[in-house]
């Protein structure tokens, strides 16, 4: 594995890291989430991804990895890793479950540090910009965190260029800068490319691209079909039927064509596409088996690309 500076900041994190938002909860088999979790780390995966409402049920993909950690990482095994939770999606009823209000984001956090069974997380996000609620109050609950030593940094997720920018410059007047950004960035998913990107650079903030595989079409799975062991079947996945249309998946046959002559799989090509970019501190993946962990982690043996590949890659994807 190899390590990135996330931003301008003193953490490193790995090129790949690991997402629990699927496969991880109380629905799913909790010895296939050990075998991933344990072989994400023996090959070098130093950072695990969690949120309140991974599952389902919500909350259970942080109970499962708080057990996980409780069994295989005892001792000082916690400082090899970086952990991080988010808030901002509905966790619970009523009018304080959600959002980005000071009583919601830090009695979040409190409640993710006990489903976890853990003093403090690495990073704490706001999972995503609340309109109506002043970002100086978001923002603060973030340094709170940091400050009351429940969280090491502090991170958003799902802001635009310029809410970036403002959450950026509020936390660096509190004193507690904005470590990294969590943004859906993928060949399917290129928003990020239209300033935000941008941004992240210039104020120095880490950037960790999620759903890089586009939640697993961009891999070899819905080549032939929707199979039944897939994201887009399961009625638990995020992925809808609908966007595995006969339009995406004329770009993905014509996209694995490419990564058969640079000998990747298509989900490798996909990873080292993203990775080429030296902005991209790491590329968050999602994991069903350990087989698809390890095809993913492989991507790293060639992350170069010509500039006819780049071209003939930007072509399909018009
Ligand atoms: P990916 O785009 O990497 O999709 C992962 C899925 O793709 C897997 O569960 C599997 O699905 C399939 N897959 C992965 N590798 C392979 C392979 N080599 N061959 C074939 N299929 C493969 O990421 P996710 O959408 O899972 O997101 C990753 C993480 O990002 C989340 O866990 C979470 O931590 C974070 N995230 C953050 C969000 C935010 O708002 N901040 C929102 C969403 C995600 P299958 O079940 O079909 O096998």
């Amino acid at each position: 594995m190899k390590y990135n500076r996330c931003g301008k900041s003193g953490l490193l994190l790995p090129q790949i890291s690991l997402g629990l938002w699927h496969n991880f909860g109380s629905v799913d088999s909790f010895e296939n989430a050990v075998s991933i979790v344990k072989s994400a780390f023996d090959k070098g995966i130093t950072h695990f991804d969690l949120a309140n409402n991974y599952g389902p049920v919500p909350g259970s993909a942080e109970t499962n990895f708080g057990k996980i950690l409780q069994h295989n990482f005892q001792g000082n095994l916690r400082d090899e890793i970086v952990i991080t939770t988010k808030a901002g999606y509905k966790m619970w009823e009523g009018p304080y479950g959600e959002w980005g209000s000071r009583k919601y984001l830090l009695s979040s956090l409190d409640q993710s540090l006990k489903r976890m069974n853990l003093d403090y997380v690495d990073i704490f996000y706001s999972h995503r910009f609340d309109p109506d609620t002043p970002l100086e109050e978001t923002m603060m609950a973030l340094d709170y965190a940091v400050r009351s030593g429940k969280a090491l940094y502090a991170g958003i997720s799902n802001y635009n260029p310029e809410q970036t920018r403002e959450a950026t410059e509020i936390l660096k007047r509190l004193g507690t800068p904005c470590l990294i950004h969590q943004v859906k960035y993928s060949m399917f998913v290129r928003n990020a490319e239209e300033g935000l990107l941008d941004v992240l650079e210039e104020k120095g903030i880490g950037c960790i691209a999620f759903s890089p595989l586009a939640q697993g079409l961009l891999t070899d799975k819905y080549l032939k079909g929707i199979p039944e062991n897939s994201r887009a079947f399961n009625p638990n996945g995020h992925l809808q039927l609908e966007e595995v249309s006969e339009e995406k998946v004329i770009k993905i046959i014509a996209l694995n064509d490419i990564a058969k002559d640079r000998n990747q799989s298509l989900a490798q090509m996909a990873l080292a596409w993203l990775l080429k970019d030296n902005r991209i501190t790491s590329v968050l993946i999602g994991a069903s088996s350990v087989a698809q962990l390890n095809n993913n982690i492989d991507s790293l043996q060639n992350l170069d690309f010509s500039q006819e590949e780049l071209e003939k890659i930007e072509t399909i994807l018009k």
